[in-house]
């Protein structure tokens, strides 16, 4: 075994014929950093030695550096690839939170690469020459878009329900309809944002059914607002009764205390004549009175991860100032890609068609069907010897906690591995994760499934890449 040892390449040996490799594999490990290359080498050598220890090579030539090179130059390739990088999304969930929420429209891109590579007006005033505000750049277009009077942008509407509370409310009693003390994915929770701004939550109502009286009988001397929280991610159906929010704007006009609404996705435009339900748009909220309204940048409204707050001016200069709002402050890259959307949106039809959210969120039957139709004649053209092909209707969600219960109709494409091919179709999926890039798709009845919706065209090659070598990985590996 030790003789066995010597005869491992150097370290030197397989860096130089990783460098000399002209191969199309090879080639991807060229941007890498050396330091990691090397890294990868030794961790690979490390590897056969066990292998060695665990008597897996018999004879000196299989250690040889041809012998060993197919596997070494796959095993750093893959170790090098960046932790953070690009996936396809076959899932159909448009605004996905573990997949990134929100593709930017073309205009958003190019004015994050514009404020990245370049020097900006970021808090500079270009009429005085003198020192600017970093959210004057949205703050107009925002008080257009939704009637306003002033606005502020932070990190994420997490960040603007904290901060609207510990500005407004610090040390008194906030009231919410229990039915609204909601829970969003990754502990975001009503209930907890509240006592971490150091408000007391005064809860009213039941679960299922909150009444204006319930509302008043709570307010006291201790009453700092009145808070509506959009049950984003749920539908409460049944006996089931909330206060609209002009009520209880007009209760606490009475009471001269601020209604403050937290819109969760916060559309800015109408969608059902595109088949959604509809929802509150952030316009609305501020017509029917809210003092502060607070929404995301990256799920419906199809931008940037941004939390937005807008609402009365006094109320907004004093969020401004408070010294929590320079921990939460949006940074520049943000901002770019958030003011180029919400310009988009100062035209509804420009907005649809270029912020990719919207787009796939309102894409028609027909469109999907055709797409489907092209991506399943590809794959059974170059895959159908080992793939049955299939497209059949299904549903797609908008995903991001928003229109909960709003079922889309799609065109699926749906893969099963032909007979013979003893790859389970979840074996398929979890093979399609380890391509580059890798393929998110859904199993479902059987199937593994790729729902066009979230598919741009243009991807339908890397698609066909992936299963090809997922199922020779696959079909390699047995
Ligand atoms: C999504 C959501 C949040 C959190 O927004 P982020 O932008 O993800 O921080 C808060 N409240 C409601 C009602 C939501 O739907």
């Amino acid at each position: 075994m030790t003789q066995l040892f010597r005869h491992l390449p150097a370290v030197d040996q397989c860096l130089d014929a990783l460098a000399a490799d002209r191969s199309h594999l090879a080639k991807a490990l060229r941007p890498a950093p050396r330091p990691l290359v090397k890294d990868l080498v030794n961790a690979f050598l490390d590897l056969v030695r066990e292998e060695i220890r665990a008597g897996a090579f018999a004879k000196d030539a299989q250690l040889a550096l041809p012998a060993l090179y197919p596997r070494l130059l796959a095993y750093v390739v893959q170790g090098a690839r960046p932790r953070f990088r690009r996936v396809v999304n076959a899932t159909g969930v448009v605004v996905h939170t573990n997949l990134g929420r929100s593709l930017l429209a073309p205009e958003a891109v190019a004015a994050v690469a514009e404020a990245a590579a370049h020097y900006s007006n970021l808090e500079f005033d270009l009429t005085t020459g003198e020192r600017g505000s970093r959210y004057a750049h949205v703050e107009e277009l925002l008080c257009r878009l939704t009637g306003a009077e002033a606005a502020l942008v932070v990190n994420n509407n997490a960040a603007a329900v904290l901060l609207v509370l510990d500005t407004l409310c610090k040390g008194r009693e906030v009231i919410v309809s229990r039915g609204q003390l909601v829970e969003i994915g990754g502990s975001f929770r009503i209930p907890e944002v509240m006592s971490k701004s150091g408000c007391v939550l005064r809860e009213v109502g039941a679960t299922n059914r909150t009444h204006l009286r319930d509302y008043e009988a709570a307010i006291g001397s201790d009453t700092a607002a009145l808070m509506k929280v959009h049950t984003s991610n749920f539908r409460q159906v049944g006996f089931v009764k909330e206060v609209p929010l002009c009520e209880l704007k007009t209760l606490a006009g009475t009471f001269g205390l601020p209604v403050i609404e937290d819109l969760g996705s916060g559309s800015l435009l109408r969608l059902e004549a595109d088949g959604l339900p509809g929802e509150p748009t952030a316009a609305e909220a501020v017509a029917e009175g809210a003092d502060v309204v607070t929404f995301s940048g990256d799920k419906v409204l199809g931008g940037p991860q941004a939390g937005i707050i807008v609402g009365r001016r006094d109320f907004i200069e004093r969020i401004k100032k408070n010294p929590l709002n320079r921990a939460l402050r949006i940074d520049k890259l943000t901002l770019a890609a958030l003011a180029a959307t919400l310009r988009l949106y100062l035209d509804p039809g420009l907005a649809k068609n270029r912020v990719p959210t919207l787009a796939m969120m309102t894409r028609s039957l027909v469109s999907l069907r055709a797409q489907a139709s092209r991506l399943a004649g590809l794959l059974r053209k170059n895959l159908g010897d080992r793939l049955d092909v299939s497209v059949r209707r299904g549903t797609s969600r908008v995903g991001g906690g928003a229109f909960p219960e709003a079922d889309l109709p799609t065109a699926l494409v749906t893969l099963s591995p032909c007979a013979g091919t003893d790859l389970s179709v979840d074996g398929l999926r979890q093979a399609l994760l380890a391509t580059d890039p890798p393929v998110v798709a859904r199993v479902e009845e059987g199937g593994l499934c790729l729902d066009p919706r979230t598919l741009d065209p243009s991807e339908h090659a890397l698609v066909l890449a992936a299963l090809r070598q997922a199922l020779g990985q696959a079909l390699g590996a047995k």
